[in-house]
């Protein structure tokens, strides 16, 4: 065991308030404000992008691209992004770090493995798989990078992870988002650190994250079942909540199969039930994201960092939402998760 239980707060033994690890380093609980609590800064396929950088172009204006977003974002009065790019994502605290410097705004960042089918193959053949071979379990070498990330910091750089992301989508629990899954709840155990997993709700497979976590002793309060904004099935969410879990309200902007009208009136349906202390809310949103063809980007105008503050919140006070349930899923609620 490299550490105990909340062990990640030890650095910080002159502050009485709990902390978080941002980019910038330590923050009190306290001092997070206004919480997005899935925003991304760059989203990238990192060996195509290396391979084929033309349309990233230039790293110096990518990064002042950035620092232009999340600036407007930060005048909007968010003072905190949780970002869960992860291995699969193209994490690099580097840039990250850059960015960092030159914006008013903490930013959070995670570790973690995104898969909705196979570990990447770069544990096909470590731990778990070898347990035939040598005839005994074999201990996933995921655990302890993560742990290392959160305790040590994040490849040199000194940056901790504040907390782990694992995803599982429509394929449902495969082995790799299974192990991956597993792993992240080891992690978890050891550190203290919360988790965010990707989900799809419309397969309800907040189902199987609560069946493997409950298994792995994960408590659900330190978990958001992210994505869940992507169904309107209230009672579902109901019953995910009354679980313990926090719901991630967290794609608003992302209109494709759904309406920004279907993404908001759930949200104030699901106030009106009583759930806004079980509720966050973000836009999942990057300054860059290589997924998606530039073309299509132009169909998503409402996916950027500032639409829950210009259109999102306007909306949910002109139907019955109240500004301390907005302070609930704002600020309150990130704060409790990283508590
Ligand atoms: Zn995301």
């Amino acid at each position: 065991m490299i550490g105990r239980k909340r062990d990640h707060r030890a650095a910080s033994e002159e502050s009485l308030v709990p902390q978080v690890q941002t980019v910038r380093g330590p923050v009190d609980t306290a001092e997070l404000g206004q919480v997005l609590m899935h925003e991304h800064v760059f989203v990238l396929t990192a060996d195509v992008q290396q391979n084929y950088p033309e349309e990233w172009g230039s790293e110096d204006e990518r990064v002042a691209d950035a620092v232009r977003k999340l600036t407007e974002l930060a005048a909007t009065g968010v003072r905190t992004i949780v970002d869960p790019t992860v291995v699969g994502l193209g994490r690099y605290i580097p840039r990250i770090q850059r960015i960092a410097e030159q914006v008013d705004l903490n930013i959070v960042v995670a570790t973690g493995c995104y898969t909705y089918q196979d570990a990447p193959f770069f544990f096909h053949h470590r731990g778990p798989a070898l347990d035939a071979a040598f005839g005994a379990e074999v201990p996933d070498p995921m655990v302890d990078m993560f742990v290392r990330d959160v305790t040590e910091g994040i490849a040199g750089t000194g940056v901790k992870a504040a907390f782990l992301k694992c995803a599982i989508d429509r394929p449902g629990l495969t082995r790799g988002v299974e192990r991956v899954m597993r792993a992240v709840a080891k992690a978890h155990g050891r550190t203290g650190v919360p988790i965010t997993v990707h989900t799809h709700p419309r397969s309800h497979t907040g189902r199987l994250v609560q069946e493997v976590l409950g298994q792995e002793g994960v408590d659900p309060g330190r978990v958001v079942l992210g994505h869940s904004g992507d169904t309107t099935d209230a009672d579902h969410l109901c019953e995910l909540a009354d679980a313990g879990f926090l719901l991630g309200m967290d794609r608003f902007g992302i209109n494709l199969a759904t309406t920004f009208e279907a993404r908001a009136d759930t949200v104030v349906e699901m106030c009106r039930r009583g759930y806004a202390g079980s509720m966050v809310l973000s836009q999942d949103a990057s300054c860059y994201i290589d997924w998606v063809d530039p073309g299509v980007m132009a169909l998503l105008p409402q996916w950027r960092y500032t639409h829950i503050h210009e259109e999102v919140l306007p909306y949910l006070r002109k139907h019955g939402v109240t500004e301390e349930q907005i302070e609930t899923m704002l600020v309150t609620n990130p704060r409790r998760y990283f508590e």
